[in-house]
């Protein structure tokens, strides 16, 4: 016997539709490349989302076809991720971060048809539009002022024109809600980046799970700032949750450093940010250094690679604010962990609640997780032992766009890669990726652990743990460290500074210090650049 209730396809355009009707009023507020503040209303955004839905379809594009973005976080993106997955079409955000040839890879790969950009990226793709061998359109998403006097790019087409020759007169269609609905790259650091196809089932159910209280924990009452950008999996989803629950959405546009953050945090009374570990590294420095606080943020979620405990310490004990630590993939939407507190946690110290918000923490309802050992077979949960993780869920990847990479699961369970153990409360611990392991006689030697106890370090910027080969030992631990500006810190020093903290025979073989460590396009160490960069590098015998 089936239940007898309605049927309502989960779309995309029914999160604008419910922030339209039921928060018109709550506002989107902006810093634009233009230089001002930009303000709207999720009432104004949905009317503008409806034209370029129908701007998109007066260019052409149909069901399924990509539509891609190179943009910062802003109104006008927010906007495309609505009319482009609404229309029935899929939104690809491009990451402007990567090498020019790694963009024309992609976009080409996702034949995409229209392309988006933010003013920032006119000389990226003047450089690039002649080799795109699919995009019909390019729209520079300003007003006709800002658009250029002459350029190479052909088809060249102004976002606000587009707009201005629509009304708004437009019902968002209704179709199957496992239709895709946006795809997003993964970053690709071993082989080809490949394409993760979301659906507008998984995405509203992954926006669901996100804002509930052990989550994210969002609500109109909020006024959420995402750091992390709409290019990288969809900004965690904030775009989604802020309009399931009417939150206030503000969005830093190109204004990354510290400054600029840190000026719309306090005018905008930002109550949730979200970002990598390297984002809020630059603005606690210049808090810091500015001697500043904050008035109105009460949380930041902060996921992307291990969020060191020093920055948790920071936030909590000097600025009042908490950290909410997350763990999650492109391929999974990305959600699939957050570090809440049940009850027995309040009672706890501060150094004992400190080292459990170290771990990424309990799975959010709709993700399912185990730990593997080398034959597959399932690991206790005993806070101990490590294995890989592997994961399953509505809003996980099943397969690669175009197939790629062949099956990825294993049984039905999504192999991620990373290394963690699993306590006895479900609170799940990366101790590493797979391939960033330190395989020492045998054992594995977990980097993230290492790098959290150097940046405790007050001279320590940054320190990433890599594997060097060891004649003896196959491989032992080396730290690469980047020093604060005048920093006096010695390797003897540091060394030192592990003592008591880890078994002695972690201890790192060596430290080198460097001027910069490489990030990648998200924000994350690029170890495998660090392995290649000290693959001669010949540790002290002992
Ligand atoms: P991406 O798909 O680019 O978002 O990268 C996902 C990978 O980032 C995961 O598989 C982890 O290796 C890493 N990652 C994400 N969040 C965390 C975290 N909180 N701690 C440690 N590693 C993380």
């Amino acid at each position: 016997m089936l239940g007898l209730m309605q049927h309502h396809p989960l779309l995309i355009s029914s999160l604008l539709v419910h922030a339209e009707r039921h928060h018109g009023a709550q506002e989107v507020v902006s810093r634009r490349l233009e230089g001002d503040i930009h303000r709207t209303t999720y009432r104004e955004l949905a009317a503008r989302a409806r034209r370029m839905a129908k701007a998109m379809q007066a260019l052409g594009v149909g069901g399924g076809e990509r539509v891609a973005t190179l943009a910062w976080n802003g109104y006008r993106h927010l906007e495309l991720y609505y009319a482009v997955s609404g229309m029935g079409a899929v939104l690809h955000t491009l990451n402007p971060r990567l090498h020019p040839d790694q963009v024309v890879w992609i976009a080409d790969h996702a034949e995409d048809q229209v392309l988006c950009f933010d003013l920032t990226f006119l000389p990226l793709v003047e450089a690039v539009a002649a080799r795109l061998k699919t995009v019909r359109h390019f729209v520079l998403m300003a007003d006709r002022s800002h658009m250029p006097a002459a350029t190479k790019i052909p088809n060249l087409q102004c976002y606000e024109d587009l707009i201005d020759a629509q009304d708004d007169a437009y019902e968002w269609p209704v179709f199957d809600e496992q239709r895709a609905s946006s795809l997003c790259y993964t970053s690709g650091t071993t082989g080809n980046p490949k394409g993760v196809l979301y659906s507008h089932r998984s995405t509203v159910l992954h926006a669901f799970g996100a804002a509930l209280p052990d989550a994210l924990n969002c609500s109109s009452r909020d006024a959420i700032l995402p750091v992390v950008p709409m290019f990288h999996v969809n900004a965690w989803s904030l775009p989604y949750v802020a309009c399931m629950t009417g939150a206030k959405l503000v969005f830093p546009g190109a204004g990354l450093d510290g400054k600029s953050l840190h000026e719309l945090f306090e005018s905008e009374g930002v109550t949730v940010s979200a970002g990598v570990p390297t984002v809020w590294q630059g603005l606690l420095a210049y808090v810091e250094a500015n001697g500043l606080g904050f008035s109105t943020m009460k949380r930041t979620i902060i996921g992307g690679s291990a969020c060191p405990p020093a920055m948790i310490r920071a936030f909590q004990e000097t600025y009042g604010v908490h950290v909410l630590h997350a763990w999650g993939m492109t391929e999974m939407s990305p959600l699939g962990t957050v570090c809440s507190f049940r009850n027995k946690h309040l009672a706890m110290s501060e150094a004992e609640r400190l080292a459990l918000q170290t771990k990424q923490g309990q799975a959010i309802y709709g993700v399912d997780m185990k730990i593997v050992d080398g034959n597959g077979a399932e690991i206790p949960w005993d806070g101990q032992t490590s294995g890989e993780l592997l994961v399953k869920g509505p809003w996980i990847v099943q397969q690669y766009f175009k197939g790629d990479g062949g099956n990825p699961l294993v049984d039905g369970w999504f192999p991620t890669g990373d290394v963690a153990t699993i306590d006895a409360d479900g609170y799940m611990q990366i101790t590493d990726r797979a391939k960033d392991v330190i395989k020492s006689g045998g054992e594995w030697i977990g980097s993230i652990d290492l790098e959290n106890i150097a940046m405790a370090h007050p001279g320590v910027a940054m320190a990433a743990c890599i594997a060097a080969p060891h004649p003896k030992w196959d491989e032992r631990p080396l730290l690469v460290v980047m020093k604060k500006p005048n920093a006096m810190v010695t390797k003897e020093e540091l060394l030192a500074f592990y003592e008591g903290k880890i078994a002695k025979w972690w201890l790192p073989d060596d430290v080198v210090f460097v001027d910069a460590i490489p990030l990648g396009a998200t924000g994350k160490m690029q170890k495998n650049k660090l392995r290649e960069q000290f693959k001669g590098h010949v540790l002290p015998t002992i």
